[in-house]
């Protein structure tokens, strides 16, 4: 009988995010430079390597499974690691698969998605002009990525639209966003901009918009309902009386969540980061290379999560951004 994980501050971890690439066909300006420099594929865990730690961990307890990227819906043959996965959910020791995506490929993937497992997927839209979509993504089309919605929705997944807060940028959209999510039954989170990575020099959009004003604007519309549920991460809901949708705010920057953090976060090269907001990380790639014996691999892991720092330490209370962490979010998955 394997123990569960738990970590030192008795959290136990059901909920791995694993990123299957650190590639993507968008340049979103809060996430990457134009110019991205992307990692050499003898770095990257191949498919059948993902497939062995994610079995670990699931056997380990980990119940809850995100893939992310990147966009991970680039990887080649992606869906052969979807589809392996859904052994874990027949089982029932895998109680949900989920995706978090830029919704460009969804036109191609959502039926088999849909036949791998996967019930409800997050896609990241920030705005719905076309101009200020592509300004925001550099090479995205936002027709592109409806279609994609459409086909999500179609094939039976549930989505929830992700929106970056952007000061200056989709502050006016707000209720426009909120009425377009109500129309298509979906729930929606606005996440505050993170300071990760070297992004070049944008200045325009990127700008970080406190989702405490978001949401006072959002009152001034709407009855806001808090809502007492909790995911174990940063998110917190409230429901529109006048819509019935759920809207989540993920503030890791005015709102601390650590205490209640039940997750890790893998990189495309097998990095384990216990805390999103700290640079600590383990490697568990050279393990799963080193040899084929789970109990070798279960021990890393066990290794790992016993380093799982007791939270982060973003700041944007000062003149500079604080607590910054060198990566980009493509690396570690959003
Ligand atoms: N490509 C997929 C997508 O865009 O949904 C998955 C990976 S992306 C890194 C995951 C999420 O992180 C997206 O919702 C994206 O908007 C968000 N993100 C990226 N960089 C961020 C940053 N610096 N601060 C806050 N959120 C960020
Ligand atoms: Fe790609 Fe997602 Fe990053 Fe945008 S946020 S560049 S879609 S990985």
């Amino acid at each position: 009988m394997t123990a569960p994980l738990i970590d030192p501050f008795q959290r136990p971890i059901s909920y791995l995010r694993l990123s299957v690439t650190d590639r993507c066909d968008f340049r979103c300006v809060y996430c990457m430079s134009e110019q991205m420099t992307f990692l050499p594929k003898k770095d990257l865990l191949t498919l059948e390597e993902l497939d062995r730690l994610c079995t670990s961990f699931i056997n380990l307890g980990v119940e809850k499974l995100r893939i992310t990227g990147g966009e991970p819906l680039v990887r080649r043959n992606i869906m052969s690691f979807f589809n392996a996965m859904s052994r874990h959910l027949d089982t029932g020791a895998l109680k949900e698969l989920t995706l978090t995506t830029n919704g460009s490929q969804l036109e191609k993937y959502a039926k088999d998605l849909f036949a791998a497992g996967v019930r409800r997927i997050n896609v990241s839209i920030d705005t719905l002009e076309d101009a200020k979509f592509t300004e925001v993504t550099r090479w995205g089309r936002l027709s592109q990525v409806l279609r994609g919605l459409d086909a999500a929705q179609d094939a039976g997944l549930r989505v929830k639209l992700n929106a970056v807060a952007l000061k200056n940028f989709n502050e006016d959209e707000l209720f426009t966003m909120a009425e377009f999510c109500a129309k298509r039954d979906m729930d929606m989170t606005w996440i505050e901009v993170m300071p990760m990575g070297d992004i070049g020099n944008e200045t325009r959009i990127g700008q970080y918009w406190s989702l405490k004003d978001l949401r006072a604007t959002l009152a001034e519309k709407y009855t806001l309902t808090d809502l007492s549920e909790r995911s174990g991460g940063p998110a917190r809901y409230v429901r529109l009386e006048e819509t019935g949708q759920k809207i989540g705010f993920i503030t890791p920057l005015s709102h601390n969540f650590c205490e209640s953090c039940n997750r890790v976060r893998i990189t495309c090269t097998g990095s384990i980061y216990t805390c999103l907001g700290q640079e600590g990380n383990s490697d568990l790639r050279a393990p799963l290379r080193a040899s084929d014996d789970p109990d070798a691999l279960a021990d890393a892991i066990r290794a790992a999560i016993s380093l799982k720092p007791k939270g982060h330490d973003f700041d944007y209370s000062r003149q500079s951004v604080d607590g910054r962490v060198s990566r980009h979010m493509s690396h570690t998955g959003g």
